[in-house]
Order: C-alpha cells, then sequence, then structure tokens
C-alpha cells in the first residue's frame, strides 16, 4: 500500500515548534499504549520500557520539553477495536506525540477529558462538504459531531479532471488539492476521482459507448488522477452521464485503481428491485480491474426488497472468500437523498435536461415515462414519501420540507402533473429525501464486520453560506446518530465497535496510515465527546441543528472546535502519495 501522508505540511508558529514530552515512567504501571515521538530529532532520551496491552507496539521515548496540547485523563477508544481505557493523550505539532496513563508534563494548552470520551477524529468516506466548502470553508456541522477528515468526489461526481484538465493540469485534481490546502478548511478533504466526471469531460452526455480512442483519454484521465493524489474511483450509475457506462468501460477506468490498492466506490446502479443485479455488476468490476470495492451507501430501497439483504451478505461473503476485497457504508438514516428527477427512468434523461423536457412533451415517450415515474414511487410507498428538500424558483420556495403528496394537494393539484411542472419551473433541478428504508437492515448493515458509517451529506452551518435549502439532516447528525442511537440507546454496536467503523476502517479503505486511529506518530486528528450525552439533533424537519455532547474537536493538532466554540481551520489536503 502506497504510503499516505497529508498535504502541504505548514511548520512555524506555535504548533509547528518542536515540542517533547519528559519521561513519565513512574506512572507506566498500567498496561497501557505506546510513547513516542516519531520525529526522532525531538526525543531526547529513551524512557523505561513497560509491557503493553495486547499487542500494541512497545513503548519507544520521551524527550523532555512540554507538549503543544495534553487531553488530560479522558477514556481511550482509540480507533481500532479495543477496549476503552484511561489516559492521557500530548500533542506536538500536528501529531500525536504519546498516549500515556499519566504524562507528566505540562502542555502549553491542556483539555480536562475526565469522563470523556477521547477517539479519533471520524473520517467520512462519502461526503458533499465540498458542496458549501470554497463559500464556508468552516465546515462546522462537521466539527461539532466530531469529522476531521472527508472525502468528497463521490456518486461519479469530482471537482475535477474538468474542461481542460488533460493539458495544462488548471482542471486537474492536483489543482483542486492545491486549491483545498490554500483554503484550509476545518476538516480534511480528499477526493476520488469521478468516473461519471471523466465521462463527461470525454464523451459528453449522451447514451453511447465510448470509441477507442475516447475509452483511452479517460483512463488517462483516471491515471491522471490517481497521479495527482485521488484517493479512489467513483461511480454513480443512478446518474447521467454516469449511468451510460457499460460494464467493460468501468473495468477499464478501474484498473488504474489495482496496483495502488485503491478501492472502487459506487453508488450502484439500482437500489431496489434490481439491487442484487446491481451488487453483481459492482463485484465484477472489481473482480475484472483487480481492485477493491466499496459500495457506498448499501441500502435495500422499498418494503418490498427488504428481505433481500440476506442474498447481499451472501455475496458479499463469496466475493470476499473468491478474493474481492469487498466492504460498504451507510448512513444512519432511514431516508435517501437524491434529485426528483431520480424518480424517472434513466432513459428519459439521457442527453441532459433539455431532451428529459421534450420526452415529457412527446406524446411517444410521456405515457411511458409516467408510468416508470409512478411504478418508483409505488415501491418507495406513495408521493408523500418524498419530501422536497431545495428548489430554486421562488414560487416553489414553500414546497421545501414538505410532503410531495400532500403539498400537491394542497394547491389542487395531482401530484405528477405537479412534479413535472415543478422541475420545469427550477430548471430540472429539485432535491428530494425518499423515507423506503429499515431499521432492523440498517443494523445489520452497520454491525456488519465490513460495514462502515460514512454521512453522504454536505457540511452546514446554522448561518452564513451554508445555511442552504433544507438538506439531509445526515451531514449535521450522522456520527453523532450512530453513537447516541445505534450505540447508547439501541445498543446495536459497542463504543468499540462504532467509533472503529467511523475511523480507522474508512480510513483503511482510502489508504491512510495515519489517520483514524489514536497512537504516537499519528495526525493528531482527535474528538472528545461525552457517550452518556451524544446525540443528534438535526431532522428532516429542522436540518440546522448541530449535534450535542462533543467538547473538543482536533485537526492536525489544531483546536477546531473546543467548548461549544469554533476556533482554528487546520484542514488540509489528503492525498495519497505512493508510487505512480
Ligand atoms: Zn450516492
Amino acid at each position: 500500500m502506497g504510503e499516505v501522508r497529508g498535504g502541504a505540511v505548514r511548520r512555524g508558529g506555535a504548533r509547528g515548534r518542536p515540542a517533547s514530552l519528559s519521561p513519565a515512567s513512574q506512572s507506566l504501571t498500567s498496561p497501557i499504549s505506546l510513547l513516542l515521538v516519531k520525529r526522532r530529532a525531538f526525543v531526547s532520551r529513551i524512557a523505561t520500557t513497560v509491557a503493553v496491552l495486547s499487542g500494541a507496539p512497545a513503548l519507544v521515548g520521551l524527550g523532555r520539553r512540554d507538549a503543544d496540547l495534553i487531553l488530560r485523563g479522558g477514556t481511550v477508544v482509540d480507533g481500532t477495536g479495543r477496549p476503552r481505557f484511561v489516559a492521557d493523550l500530548a500533542v506536538t505539532g500536528d501529531r500525536i506525540a504519546a498516549i500515556a496513563p499519566r504524562i507528566a508534563d505540562r502542555g502549553t494548552r491542556e483539555v480536562d477529558c475526565r469522563g470523556l470520551v477521547v477517539s479519533p477524529g471520524f473520517v467520512d468516506i462519502h461526503s458533499h462538504g465540498d458542496g458549501t466548502m470554497f463559500d464556508d470553508p468552516m465546515m462546522e456541522s462537521l466539527v461539532r459531531q466530531g469529522v476531521t477528515s472527508i472525502v468528497v468526489g463521490a456518486d461519479g461526481g469530482s471537482r475535477a479532471p474538468s474542461g481542460n484538465g488533460e493539458g495544462d493540469g488548471t482542471g486537474s485534481v492536483r489543482a483542486l488539492l492545491d486549491r483545498i490546502d490554500a483554503l484550509r478548511p476545518g476538516t480534511n478533504v480528499g477526493t476520488c476521482v469521478g468516473l461519471g466526471t471523466v465521462r463527461g469531460v470525454v464523451v459528453g452526455a449522451d447514451d453511447r459507448p465510448a470509441t477507442a480512442d475516447e475509452l483511452a483519454r479517460m483512463v488517462a484521465l483516471v491515471e491522471q488522477a490517481l497521479r495527482d493524489g485521488a484517493l479512489g474511483a467513483s461511480s454513480g450509475l443512478e446518474y447521467t452521464p454516469g449511468a451510460f457506462a457499460p460494464l467493460d468501460e468501468l473495468i477499464a477506468l478501474c484498473r488504474p485503481l489495482a496496483a495502488r490498492r485503491l478501492a472502487y466506490h459506487t453508488h450502484m446502479r439500482n437500489e431496489d428491485d434490481r439491487l442484487l443485479d446491481a451488487i453483481d455488476e459492482s463485484m465484477a468490476v472489481a473482480r475484472g480491474a483487480g481492485c477493491g470495492l466499496q459500495i457506498s451507501h448499501l441500502k435495500t430501497q422499498g418494503p418490498r426488497n427488504w428481505g433481500k439483504l440476506d442474498d447481499v451478505f451472501a455475496r458479499v461473503a463469496a466475493a470476499r472468500t473468491a478474493g474481492v476485497d469487498v466492504a460498504f457504508d451507510r448512513y444512519p438514516y432511514l431516508a435517501y437523498q437524491t434529485g426528483v428527477t431520480n424518480l424517472f427512468p434513466v432513459w428519459s434523461r439521457d442527453g441532459g435536461t433539455a431532451r428529459f423536457f421534450a420526452r415529457l412533451d412527446d406524446p411517444a415517450t410521456a405515457d411511458r415515462i409516467r408510468a416508470g415515474t409512478l411504478d418508483k414511487v409505488a415501491l418507495i410507498g406513495g408521493w408523500d414519501n418524498v419530501q422536497i428538500t431545495s428548489v430554486s424558483a421562488a414560487e416553489d420556495k414553500p414546497a421545501e420540507g414538505k410532503r410531495l403528496g400532500t403539498y400537491a394537494a394542497s394547491r389542487g393539484e395531482e401530484p405528477y402533473a405537479f412534479t413535472v411542472a415543478m422541475l420545469r419551473r427550477n430548471g430540472g433541478s429539485v432535491g428530494m429525501i425518499g423515507f423506503a428504508m429499515s431499521e432492523a437492515n440498517l443494523e445489520r448493515i452497520l454491525q456488519h464486520e465490513w460495514g462502515m458509517v460514512a454521512s453522504d451529506g454536505g457540511a452546514f452551518a446554522m448561518s452564513g453560506p451554508a445555511h442552504r435549502g433544507v438538506p439531509h439532516p445526515r451531514g449535521t447528525g450522522s456520527f453523532a446518530r450512530v453513537l447516541g442511537r445505534y450505540v447508547r440507546e439501541r445498543k446495536a454496536l459497542t463504543l468499540e465497535q462504532a467509533v472503529r467503523k467511523c475511523s480507522a476502517l474508512p480510513a483503511s479503505r482510502i489508504g491512510l496510515a495515519d489517520r483514524g486511529v489514536l497512537r504516537a506518530g499519528a495526525f493528531a486528528d482527535v474528538t472528545v465527546f461525552d457517550a452518556d450525552r451524544v446525540i443528534d439533533r438535526a431532522d428532516f424537519i429542522d436540518p440546522f441543528q448541530y449535534a450535542e455532547g462533543f467538547k473538543a474537536t482536533i485537526v492536525n493538532g489544531g483546536v477546531t472546535f473546543l467548548d461549544g466554540e469554533r476556533r482554528e481551520r487546520t484542514g488540509r489536503a489528503v492525498r495519497r502519495t505512493g508510487r505512480g
């Protein structure tokens, strides 16, 4: 696996000063974690060696000077899944310097964490947080629920490559990551390369196979994106133009992932009636390309498909036995979010919005579109299982946050006709939430050995430019909800399991060896929360409510959030930096 580290490391300033820790050997009586300062220059002497817990690496050493930050007396849940233990955690610069039962030194800043959980900052492997990032880089709703790294470029759509990405690099992943470094967002940000984006750049919006020349150019764009630091490739096979990619194209575009040990992340072609076919196709891509597979937001959509989860898990087990590295992620909600056009058949959207509207007008196609759409609406349980989230037309603003069936009726309109008219008024762009999932299945997906947590959400704020529309609450509550509802209230997971599924497991899927775990030498991405109080507050009616129960979030050693207040922005671009 290629070595991965954060982007341009900023030195200097208070947190950049060299510092180390003096020995705390007098307190090393309980079997706890390791102590180490990775930068050897800062280690002034070697301390006592002690036996350590459950196969943890041996104690290495401590320097003499104070740390920049010490989190005192917290209950450490380190992300690996092993049992919690009480310890101090010292941060020097952007790294964890030590974790020990009692660190004798003083920190420039100290935080009393007694009675609180100290865990790795959460790694959101499927995020749309870049939607607001350039307008409001605080990433407020994320750091307030412990998220310290996000991976964007999901569902086949990434900000790069774009237009001229092939030649001068201005639209390249490299340029995007440089721009993120310059922005200094509230969280670390990495990206997948979107295979739908790549198809759009080379083939355009049409539903046709790529020519041999176009395929070669697409593969070259993927290769370049990975060389530039992309952390994987994503597809969105329910979205245009990504949906027009056949299996052999997806295999060709994913081959460059294999040697780099990166994964193909897919929003599959179907998540309801043809779920199992879509799973088979996803695994065929991974098998054909020889890469890992990350199934995005795994679900069994629609009550009539809830019984398919056993078959899904059987396929995962068989694929893993056959050597395919399959895993999946899921947000902890029973509703999904997409565009209203997603209720319409894919073929009707071929070629873009203008042609979609033309087909709605064409008597030769209008009835078939209507029938396909009504079938999809029936699948999720009717028009009132669709909630409108965001529109641009002033006339439709009152619809935001409303159930589609009830709202259309309130205007005296038939829901299908209303939906078509609303799409026209909004240029085809209307956001929606669909309620169609099973909580029992959600818990089984989260509990599965290869299941992990992702938000699939954006980054929001209670005010300013990141206060936008009526978004799915998952962007503000996912990680808090897992800890509050699924660990504490429903006991679906232990705290140790849940933290691992929010940190080390997703980090490993994107090749980040130095994030997602608490150990000396790793990046100091840390969150501190009260396991008895942590909970999401955002809901589908009022999504602009921050999670509760978090005391502090540390990003690259910088205090990003503490005691209810926002502090520094210390996020960076996260790049894959291995060979090739
Ligand atoms: Zn998706």
